[in-house]
């Protein structure tokens, strides 16, 4: 049996104490997270010079995709970011921390989104997951990724969002099922309310698929009263027409437009 399968049934019978066992077992800093080849006393953040390569090159990748691409953003949205394309390594690393509950897996991601330059953003703000997947990982991806960057960006970061009703796993599903999926379920927590009014908010996600998750985000935190909002993702799924435009994104501005026609915001 591989270390992967051996981890993978350690996480399943167990949960978190797998997840503790599976450190125990396999510490991270003997094998690189990206190919599970032997490292060096050298190499950082478990990843080897090969698998290092790779991800500068993914970023690269990444860097001039988003030259080449113009994201069609509604009001309030800064921008959009990522750090990898989402492939090879990039998306082993992914695949660690979300089906695995390998943590270390959580830090090369972090770093490469680190090296994109800040926004004037004063507030991390991880995208939640659903609460089920939650208990079963043991943590939220996108607040372990937070957590990296507010210490080296000296940010701070805040739990704002919550899920307030589940939602079917957006895998599988295409860009119109992935939109309902997910209308109206999230909000800003009563007690972060305070925190968020008029605050430019950086929202933190593990990939950046259709844009519907970040875009259901970016609309619960613009309701609460956030100023704007700079989304950064680790990896963008390089998907279909590459085009000028961002489906999802769009049509939220033009929702949002008619919306606030009807009913306007009284602040
Ligand atoms: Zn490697």
């Amino acid at each position: 049996m591989r270390n992967g399968q051996i981890k993978e049934r350690l996480s399943k019978c167990f949960g978190r104490a797998g997840a503790w066992l599976d450190d125990l077992l396999f510490p991270e800093k003997v094998l690189c997270l990206g190919c599970e080849s032997a490292l060096g006393e050298d190499d950082e953040d478990g990843i080897c010079p090969a698998c290092r390569r790779a991800l500068d090159a993914l970023a690269a990748e990444q860097e001039t995709w988003e030259k080449e691409t113009h994201d069609v953003l509604p009001e309030g949205i800064a921008y959009v970011h990522s750090a990898f394309a989402y492939d090879a390594q990039a998306r082993t690393l992914v695949r660690l921390l979300k089906y695995r509950s390998i943590r270390a897996a959580a830090l090369p991601l972090a770093k490469g989104m680190a090296m994109l330059p800040a926004g004037e953003e004063e507030l991390i703000v991880p995208v939640p997951t659903d609460e089920r997947r939650r208990k079963r990982r043991g943590f939220n991806q996108a607040t372990l990724i937070a957590n990296h960057l507010a210490v080296m960006w000296g940010m701070p970061v805040l739990e704002a969002l919550v899920r307030v009703r589940p939602c079917a796993p957006q895998t599988g599903l295409n860009e119109q099922q992935r939109r309902e999926n997910l209308v109206d379920s999230m909000a800003v927590s009563m007690r972060s309310v305070g925190q968020i009014r008029r605050k430019r908010v950086l929202l933190i996600d593990d990939v950046y698929t259709t844009g519907s998750t970040a875009a259901e985000a970016a609309r619960a935190l613009l309701d609460a009263g956030a100023m704007s909002v700079g989304i950064l993702t680790a990896a963008r799924a390089h998907i279909g027409n590459g085009d000028k435009e961002v489906p999802f994104l769009a049509q939220y501005k033009h929702a949002a437009a008619a919306e606030k026609r009807k009913k306007p915001r009284n602040t």
